[in-house]
């Protein structure tokens, strides 16, 4: 048997088998007592409503996975990208054009396999526990629309990633990765303005006692930002968030509408401070540089699987092309992958408690702080009581009663 498909298939088995092991032992880990730090925020009812959430998302993941990896082992032991392959170089296009047809073909596929999951889970998981507002016709136009971006996005920049492998040689990881940092920077710049107003209304926050408040301790903390949005969650959702975008002066905060019904003033000032805090903090940059660096890696080791015959007899594939060599090198990679999100992880997670902190330096509001990540986990029934290995591997947050722990002994100790 070809060895590089035996390392595939124990890379996919290893991941499932992986998966299986996380969830068994988070469900394991959920706790019928009510965690103290919660009484009187959530009443016992609702909270084993949320641990049924939990239980109930994670069956559903391992069935999803289950039939992912039923799927995509036949297909690719049976031959199934020679066979489409062979459809798409029926029409003697160019590279790149045949490329740009096979990629968007899987990738069609892949989403046609994916859409009954993702049905199931908007309209009767998150239906079933009341955080469902999206309607059909929202669901079918998110779908058309992300479909057109992924083409408008996608195209140039696979285009350009088979042209510079064909065209460059040895030198192309390196173009390649100075084009696309640059192109994930424009990105940033413009999401706010043309890609995040595809999919949702903004709205300046309206004058009064709120707007005042932020105004005041943005200025208060020399913060420059160009405004303060409400965004329309509550169109699919009736979870809660907040984020910045943009760059430099042109930020601006955005919160969701839920979240201004469902939080004081001095809860959303904190919740700003949070996400101030990651920009002053230098989260934002880091994070960036961090996902520049792992492109240039991605491409280097790609590079070097580039027309690999063996790695293209292991998929069955009759002739070579750098466009297949991408796709069959995605699952070469996933182990690395995995491996470098723990390690980023590990700084998403202590980047948070950091910004915890400076919610504390920088607003003294530290029981207004408490209360609003309190509200922020029951509104998003989220698990107060994650498995330690699945927060180590999966979560970029911290476990919501580890960030309330650590902000009490920080308001303590500051006290003292
Ligand atoms: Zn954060």
């Amino acid at each position: 048997m070809n060895l590089f498909l035996i390392i595939i298939l124990v890379i996919l088995i290893g991941k499932y088998l992986l998966n299986i092991i996380i969830e068994h032992f988070n469900i394991k880990n959920l706790n019928p007592e009510l965690p103290n730090e919660f009484k009187g925020y959530i009443d016992e009812r609702k909270y084993k409503i949320s641990q049924n959430y939990t239980r109930e998302n994670s069956k559903f993941g391992l069935i999803r996975s289950t039939i992912n990896i039923a799927i995509i082992i036949p297909f690719i032991t049976f031959g199934g990208f020679n066979l489409f392959d062979r459809i798409v170089r029926n029409y003697n296009y160019s590279e790149i054009v045949t490329g740009i047809i096979y990629v968007f073909m899987l990738i069609f596929i892949s989403q046609i396999i994916e859409l009954p999951f993702s049905i199931y889970s908007t309209f009767i998981i998150e239906e079933k526990y009341g955080f469902n507002k999206t309607t059909i016709k929202t669901f079918i136009s998110d779908i058309f629309k992300s479909l057109l971006l992924s083409i408008i996005i996608g195209v140039p920049i696979l285009a350009l990633i088979l042209w510079f492998f064909s065209e460059t040689g040895k030198l192309a990881p390196l173009y390649l990765w100075a084009v696309i940092t640059l192109f994930q920077i424009f990105l940033t710049f413009i999401a706010p303005y043309i890609i995040m107003p595809l999919f949702n209304k903004f709205y300046p926050i309206e004058e009064g006692e709120l707007k005042d408040a932020i105004e005041n301790y943005t200025k208060k903390e020399n913060f420059k930002m160009k405004g303060i949005f409400t965004m329309d969650g509550s169109k699919r959702s009736t979870k809660t968030n907040a984020f910045f975008t943009g760059f430099g002066k042109s930020r601006r905060i955005v919160f969701f509408d839920t979240l201004i019904k469902k939080n004081s003033i001095d809860e959303i000032l904190t919740i700003l401070a949070h996400e101030m805090g990651h920009y002053k903090l230098k989260h934002i940059f880091k994070t960036m540089i961090e996902s520049i660096l792992e492109t240039g890696l991605v491409l280097l080791i790609l590079s070097l699987f580039m027309n690999n015959r063996e790695l293209f007899n292991a998929f069955r594939m009759d002739n070579l092309s750098i466009y297949a060599s991408l796709i069959f090198f995605g699952f070469l990679y996933s182990p690395i992958s995995i491996l470098l999100s723990i390690v980023t992880n590990i700084f998403s997670r202590k980047y948070e408690f950091e910004a915890d902190r400076y919610v504390l330096r920088s607003t003294k509001k530290g029981e207004a702080f408490v209360s609003a990540l309190k509200k922020l986990s029951v509104d998003n029934l989220s698990n107060l009581t994650p498995h330690p290995l699945k927060v180590f591997i999966l979560y970029s947050h911290p476990p919501v009663l580890e960030r309330i722990n650590a902000i009490k002994d920080n308001v303590v100790r500051s006290a003292n």
